[in-house]
């Protein structure tokens, strides 16, 4: 039997970076959700289809292919029609259109299969916001990942800088707070710990000590 862990938590709370590193260290498959709904958002803007619940989405999930792959390196691909978009899917109107997307019952339908058969094979650990309550409901470990708003939008401007965007501190914050609304008051697998997930607050914590905890809490739960 595989080892399933499940890390779910709001936007830039360091979910990818800190998985990525423990998966590498316990020798996991690390697995990123949310790249699935950013690429379905990116076949909607592509399309001209608005991100919301209709016969318009419906249809292009009929004609759409997203998979998930991985590189020499281990990284995670995700190709779209046979073309990989892992960095096109990375822009902030890529984060803002996936979290509208995401709320689209069947969009989560159409991904959730594809998550499921992913944790089937191999030791993961999937980071996502709703692998605990519904995609894995029997995961070995789960983990809340969290960090204050502010913390996040830090991070997350910080990482968009280096890239040589050009963003502000505000907007980010401000998607942030509304992608947390989202995500957390959408009706269908909103944002929330399960009963059962260890809660991990990174705001104080640097990024090494915060994969440090979760390793921790991983070794201790397993
Ligand atoms: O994690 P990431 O920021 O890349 O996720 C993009 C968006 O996809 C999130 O804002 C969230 O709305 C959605 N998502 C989701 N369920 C997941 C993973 C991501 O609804 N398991």
């Amino acid at each position: 039997m595989s080892i399933a862990i499940a890390i779910d938590g709001p936007a830039g709370a360091g979910k990818s970076t800190i998985s990525k590193s423990a998966a590498k260290k316990l020798g996991f498959i690390y697995i990123d959700t949310g790249a699935l709904y950013r690429t379905v958002g990116l076949a909607a803007t592509r399309a001209n289809v608005e991100p919301v619940e209709g016969k318009e989405v419906d249809e292009l999930l009929s004609k759409i292919n997203v998979e998930l792959t991985f590189n020499d390196k281990g990284e995670q691909i995700v190709l779209l029609d046979k073309e990989d978009v892992s960095r096109l899917i990375r822009t902030p109107e890529a984060s803002m259109t996936a979290s509208k997307i995401s709320a689209i019952p069947s969009v989560r339908a159409y991904l959730l299969d594809l998550q499921r058969n992913m944790a089937k094979k191999d030791n993961v650990i999937m980071d996502g916001r709703d692998i605990g309550t519904v995609v894995l409901p029997n995961a070995d470990v789960k983990i809340f990942l969290t960090a204050t708003p502010e913390a996040r939008a830090e991070r997350r401007y910080k990482e968009l800088i280096e890239k040589g965007m050009d963003v502000k501190y505000e907007d980010i914050l401000n998607d942030v707070k509304t992608r947390d609304y989202n995500d957390s008051h959408r009706e269908i697998a909103p944002l929330k710990q399960a009963d059962d997930a260890v809660l991990a607050d990174t705001t104080e914590i640097g990024l090494q000590e915060s994969i440090d905890l979760i390793i921790k809490i991983i070794k201790e739960h397993s």
